[in-house]
């Protein structure tokens, strides 16, 4: 696997060791990739029979199309309509039913193009034209990603000795309108496979970023790879390294207040907090007081506000609750 999707599937093995310390894990729910993009590549011709009769990958290759065309018609940019799969060189006229030859189109402008050429069809948007022509010969490149290591996971969960169930993203779904929860990564992951009811809503999401550990190059390069400045030897600056969580506490002047966020060190000993509001440039060392070292990670938290209209009604038994913390 390329270094950068490995790395997708370590952060995510090391967040499971984690939470599987802090808290009784019993079974990992991993929602199942809504599309198969090896089977999607932009060059294979799509199955005729398959395409057409609407099993998995005509379902596939729908969802594939509403991703990558962002859920709305390529012509207008309708969305919340209808969508039908639009040949963007005509079927009649040649056109092939590659994926780099399909987009999606609301069915007023599906059917008005029909036949037309799309080069006739879109004469007086000439820019939207071209775009179109890009769009359809880039692959979708995130889902392809994603798809790439949720194999890779699955089976170094298993490796790990965790229980691990698959389900489908329709179920996810299926299970939000159940409880009437709004859309969110938190609640979307809250909703995965098998799911009674929720006893306990999250009302704080722990935010966590790979941030890295820094870099061993000692010097910064100019645009022809030659050395242009040199870096401190040292990382640490009167006790503090970059990246580390820190409070300072300042009682007059114009950044009077507390702020606590992830520092960058500065040799001069005026250092830069970034907080969840932004930069606090020059703050003095003496300020400022170690929360936690940095361990590769950036924290923030945010309110969890977007729960949905409808509180789910308590469970009516005694019975096995899935929901709550997972
Ligand atoms: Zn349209």
């Amino acid at each position: 696997m390329a270094p950068s999707l490995r790395h997708r599937v370590d952060t995510a093995m090391s967040w499971v060791a984690r939470l599987t310390r802090w808290a009784p894990v019993r079974a990992v729910q991993v929602e199942r990739a809504s599309f198969d993009t090896h089977a999607l590549s932009a060059g294979r011709p799509l199955e005729g029979a398959e395409y057409q009769q609407g099993t998995l990958a005509g379902y596939e290759v729908r969802e594939y199309l509403l991703a990558k065309w962002g859920r709305a018609c390529a012509y207008c940019g309708a969305s919340g309509v209808s969508l039908n799969l639009d040949h963007i060189h005509p079927r009649s006229r040649g056109g092939s039913d590659r994926i780099s030859n399909l987009t999606v189109a609301c069915i007023p402008c599906n059917q008005t193009k029909n036949a037309t050429l799309v080069e006739v069809f879109l004469k007086d948007s000439p820019a939207l034209l071209s775009r179109i022509l890009k769009q359809a010969k880039t692959p979708l490149r995130d889902a392809a990603a994603v798809n790439a290591t949720r194999w890779a996971l699955w089976r170094a969960l298993e490796t790990a000795g965790l229980s691990v169930h698959t389900a489908s993203g329709g179920r996810t779904k299926w299970n939000r309108s159940r409880t009437g929860a709004a859309k969110s990564h938190t609640l979307d992951a809250l909703h995965v496979g098998p799911l009674a009811g929720v006893t306990a809503w999250p009302c704080r999401v722990l935010v966590v970023k790979a941030t890295g550990r820094g870099t061993y190059a000692r010097t910064r390069t100019d645009r022809y790879g030659f050395p242009r400045l040199r870096l401190p030897r040292t990382k640490h600056v009167k006790g503090f390294a970059t990246g580390d969580l820190v409070r300072a506490t300042i009682p007059t002047g114009k950044k009077a207040g507390v702020h606590t966020g992830r520092v960058a060190v500065r040799t001069t000993g005026n250092f830069n907090i970034t907080t969840r509001h932004g930069t606090v440039q020059g703050i003095g060392h003496r300020h400022i007081r170690l929360l936690q070292r940095a361990d590769g990670y950036g924290y923030t938290t945010h309110p969890e506000t977007r729960r949905g209209a409808a509180f789910p009604p308590p469970p009516e038994d005694g019975g096995l609750h899935t929901g709550g913390i997972r």
